[in-house]
């Protein structure tokens, strides 16, 4: 049952409530997280072997799978599973290859020219959850910008499931992707072997992927202890749905259970102009739970979620633009005006046609998106996150006239003589 509250009735302290998840109030997650770090530190795979014993019920002496055993995996799977894989992999290369742009090299004054060139990060960590559910759409997700972007090193993690290995979806997603290798590790543990490297698994320069609280805490954390960097915050799943009086009360009560469903740290969110919607919302929850596979956590997450009763979209946007949802899904006849006024927010789906699992596998988007708020100033995952832009300038003699006198006086200004003389014996 969503707990439903008015919002022009909603108080500062509400906001911040209902605006707040996952947080660690008590610290908890990171200081296991801060343990887990210290111990991969320091006792490397043998660390990686005891936390996977611990975390994921086995105990395994090799921590890779080799092209063979991937292959052999791979070709396990039915060929319609293969084949919706590959339509997922297209869809996918054909949206982020557009990223890739040529920028236009820029003349700023007559002899001073600037332009800027993409590189790719050389060695990238990408971590596949595979704790209550093994995702290899994201492992399509973020494989597939690797790859466009040129990268050189790409290491999969990803926790062992109870037989010790990867499932064949993965094992097929590693063959499109012309990865042969991947680690099995998962968890924090994961993200501090790739940060810090260990015998089995290489260091890498950039640290990408969804996961869970100790996974999210464990990159912030690594990005600031050591010298990797990573994508974004991407933690415990969330949606907000806005809809209003034309909406169809069962597909929010889909759209709302296929949130819930990832875990009971997901969260799910209405927010409506229509208290009959909102009352309808209710029974098709009801009914549509019980026939899932994973009801019992889907129904902890709806326990934690809400609606918000609005009287306009106007007063909806603004509620959506301050939670900053991960998904936002707008399901309203007239959803084209509201475009514009959306500023905070991972992906964007819109019209009653456009389920979020579309963009969770297929259409072509980036599944992997900031969470809990970070969508204020995060972009979800592309080839960009897998590029550095290296910025090059040449100057002709006609450029120096041009330019030099006002480096000399803004280096002079400054009090820095050396930056002037650099100018000025060129310029004599
Ligand atoms: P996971 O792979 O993230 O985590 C599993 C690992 O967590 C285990 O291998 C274990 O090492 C570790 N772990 C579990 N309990 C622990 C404990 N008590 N202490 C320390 N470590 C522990 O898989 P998951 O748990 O299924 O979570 C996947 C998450 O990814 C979900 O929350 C889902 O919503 C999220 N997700 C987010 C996005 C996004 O873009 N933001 C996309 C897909 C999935």
């Amino acid at each position: 049952m969503l707990t439903t509250y008015p919002y022009q009735a909603l108080t500062a302290s509400d906001f911040e409530r209902l605006l707040a998840r996952n947080t660690d109030p008590s610290n908890a997650i990171q200081q296991s997280v801060i343990a887990i770090i210290d111990e991969v530190k320091a006792n490397g795979d043998t660390a990686l072997r005891d936390y996977t014993e611990k975390f994921d019920g086995v105990r395994l002496e090799n921590l890779t799978l080799t092209a063979d055993e991937i292959g052999a995996l791979a070709s396990s799977i039915g060929r319609d599973q293969q084949r919706a894989l590959e339509i997922a992999f297209a869809n996918i290369h054909r949206f982020h290859e557009t990223q890739l742009r040529k920028e236009r090299s820029v003349e700023t004054m007559p002899g001073v020219k600037c332009w800027r060139e993409p590189r790719p990060i050389e060695k990238v960590g990408l971590y596949i959850p595979g704790g209550s559910a093994v995702l290899p759409s994201t492992l399509l997700m973020l494989g597939v910008p690797a790859r466009i972007a040129g990268c050189k090193e790409i290491v999969v993690c990803s926790p062992p499931q109870a037989n010790g290995s990867i499932n064949g979806y993965v094992a097929y997603c590693l063959h499109l992707l012309r990865i042969n290798t991947v680690y099995l590790v998962g968890g924090a543990q994961a993200v501090a072997a790739m940060a810090y490297g260990t015998a089995s698994v290489p260091r890498v320069d950039k640290i990408f992927g969804p996961g869970n609280q100790y996974v999210t805490k464990a990159k912030s954390l690594v990005q600031s202890l050591s010298h990797v960097s990573i994508d974004m915050p991407a933690g415990p799943s969330e949606v907000l749905i806005i809809a209003d009086g034309t909406a169809n009360p069962q597909y929010i009560a889909a759209d709302l259970l296929a949130q819930a469903e990832h875990g009971a740290d997901s969260q799910a969110v209405l927010v409506c102009t229509d208290q009959r919607i909102i009352d309808e919302v209710q029974l098709a929850l009801d009914t549509q739970i019980t026939a899932l596979p994973r009801k019992d956590v889907a129904a902890k997450a709806i326990a934690k979620s809400y609606a918000i009763q609005c009287n306009t979209l106007d007063e909806a946007i603004a509620f959506s633009n301050r939670y900053a949802p991960e998904h936002l899904i707008i399901q309203t006849d007239d959803w084209e005006p509201l475009l514009r006024k959306i500023s905070n927010a991972g992906s964007v789906f819109v019209g009653h046609l456009t389920p979020e699992s579309v963009g969770d596998y297929a259409s072509g988007t980036n599944h992997t998106l900031p969470t809990s708020g970070f969508a204020r100033s995060y972009s979800g995952v592309s080839v960009d996150s897998f590029l550095k832009k290296i910025t090059f300038q040449h100057i002709t003699p006609e450029g120096l006239r041009n330019i030099g006198p006002t480096v000399e006086i803004l280096a002079e200004l400054e009090g820095l003589q050396a930056h002037k003389n650099a100018v000025s014996v060129r310029l004599r």
